[in-house]
């Protein structure tokens, strides 16, 4: 699957929006992406996430083994559970305890397991940073991070690789510059 491929899913099941919006920032933009909007059907979320491991296995080549996936809560979650459905693996999550990540429910990252990071999308990298500190606080390895969009823009980096479906880095504007706001149309608030 290439990007383009991924755009018409995302576009075909409204994850994708076109149009004037105001994000949660408070910036305007003429793109919307919510990515549940796609995961929210198995089967079309089990193809994208298979189409990222497929990347991944390629560059990885013989020396990617992997042990396990692990996610953060709760957009990576469907993205993890896909993700070591195609490697075969156990998928974990961390989840959010007084504002921060942490691991619990008994899941283990044991001594020298090797993880690949399943995410939705990274923005500023984060959360997924988070996941890697966990992981590497407990002695496992982060063989590689696998995410469906990567709109950093190439900003978000990591001592893991990267493999992403689609790089999308929205157009924003403040009010005051949006070329739409101009045009005399209205933002509206997507997803609230
Ligand atoms: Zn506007």
């Amino acid at each position: 699957m290439d990007t383009k491929e991924a755009l018409k899913i995302f576009t075909d099941t409204q994850a994708l929006l076109h149009g004037h919006f105001e994000l949660r920032s408070g910036l305007h933009s003429d793109q919307y992406f919510q990515c549940a909007l796609v995961l929210q059907y198995p089967r079309i979320a089990e193809q994208l996430c298979a189409a990222v491991v497929a990347k991944m296995r390629a560059q990885l080549g013989a020396g990617g083994k992997v042990d396990a996936v692990i996610s953060p809560a709760l957009g990576g979650i469907p993205v993890g559970h896909e993700f070591g459905r195609a490697l075969g693996v156990r998928a974990i999550f961390a989840e959010k305890e007084q504002g921060k990540l942490v691991l619990r429910r008994a899941f283990q990252v044991k001594p020298g397991e090797r993880f690949v990071i399943g995410e939705d999308v990274i923005t500023r990298g984060g959360r997924v940073q988070e996941v890697v500190d966990i992981v590497t606080a407990r002695g496992g390895v982060v063989a590689a991070i696998g995410v469906l969009v990567d709109r950093s823009g190439g900003t978000a980096k990591f001592d893991a690789p990267v493999f992403s479906l689609v790089q999308m880095t929205p157009q924003t504007w403040t009010p005051a510059e949006c070329p739409l706001c101009k045009q005399g149309s209205k933002a509206i608030h997507p997803g609230s």
